[in-house]
């Protein structure tokens, strides 16, 4: 139990934007409730600053650190050593500083994964697409074939980005049925959402405060057979997930996924076992609701 006046350990999150981020609420709530001598925090850290700020971060007192927007792939250069996860996917969401060492962990697929289990989403066999093809993308992609996704379609702003994660993803695991497109072509786009089964938006669009955005149209071929997986989850309910429940389509927040990313983040921080923060995860879930519709604070 945590006394008062004690010394406690800092842990924080790192991004740019980072007004959205539901990270402190979540780990503020978790640490009180398991009565633990962290504090948490978030530091809004732009790109040209990302080196001095990890720098400073390794000689101090920080006993770990989340990693979000847009410097999930650009840390790894700044780091001491990588899980074999975060070295796979060429993305850190968790840095635990270990003997003044900057190791990079990825909690993100695992999160998801958990995620989709608690809502009982089959993914053998099935076919998706997915929205994106930064940071949390390579997380998503990874654990969707892990899971024996049948068909998977990425679909990005920029196709390049997409092609290049493919064709790591099928190098890496050996899984061949993987097809690209851009988030522009239109007619290519539609055939792959018609065909698909599971739909996940892993860019940032309709992230707070753009709220009003959603990175398909209204007249995309949204159908019932659909589950739509919003990674973005400020405001919980996203221009997508309504355009979702509009088209008879099942809308599901990314929520519970930034839950359980983050119990992987704490358990590797603190050395506790997930069982612990689990029992919590119902109560933090309302908690975070209750934030999530409002506007965040710099
Ligand atoms: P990132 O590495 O910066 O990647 C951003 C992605 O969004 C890229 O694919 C980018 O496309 C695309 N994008 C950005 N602006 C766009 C626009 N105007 N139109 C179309 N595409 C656009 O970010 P990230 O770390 O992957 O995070 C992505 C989102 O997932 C964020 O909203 C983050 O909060 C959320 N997230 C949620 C959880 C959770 O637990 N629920 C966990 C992780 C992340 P280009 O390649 O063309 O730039």
């Amino acid at each position: 139990m945590a006394e008062a006046g004690e010394q406690r350990l800092q842990l924080g999150v790192i991004g740019d934007p980072i007004a959205h981020s539901l990270s402190p609420v979540l780990h503020s709530f978790l640490i009180a409730k398991l009565g633990l001598s962290y504090e948490y925090r978030a530091y809004r850290v732009a790109s040209s600053e990302l080196q001095a700020f990890l720098q400073q971060a390794r000689a101090s007192d920080f006993a770990g650190l989340n990693v979000t927007i847009p410097h999930k792939e650009r840390v790894l250069a700044y780091l001491d050593g990588l899980s074999a996860d975060a070295r796979q996917l060429g993305a850190v969401n968790t840095i635990v500083r270990q003997g003044g060492q900057l190791i990079g962990y990825n909690t993100d697929g695992l999160g998801f994964r958990r995620a989709l289990e608690a809502k009982v989403v089959k993914l053998a066999g099935r076919s998706a697409i997915v929205l994106g093809a930064g940071g949390a993308a390579r997380a998503v992609v990874y654990a969707l074939i892990g899971g024996g996704i049948g068909r998977l379609t990425l679909a990005n702003r920029t196709l390049n980005r997409a092609e290049e994660l493919a064709w790591q993803l099928s190098a890496n695991t050996g899984f061949q049925a993987i097809y690209t497109c851009a988030l522009a072509d239109m007619a290519r786009l539609n055939r792959a959402i018609a065909e698909a089964e599971l739909l996940v938006n892993a860019t940032s669009v309709g992230l707070a405060p753009a709220v009003d955005r959603s990175p398909l149209s209204d007249a995309a071929p949204l159908h019932p057979g659909l589950v739509v997986y919003d990674l973005v989850y400020r405001p919980p309910r996203t221009r997508l997930l309504r355009q979702a429940q509009a088209a008879g389509a099942r809308p599901l927040s990314g929520l519970e996924m930034l839950i359980y990313q983050g119990i992987e983040s704490l358990c590797l921080w603190t050395g506790r076992p997930r069982g612990e923060f689990y029992i919590w995860a119902e109560e933090l879930q309302k908690y975070l609701l209750s934030y999530a519709g409002k506007p965040g604070r710099e």
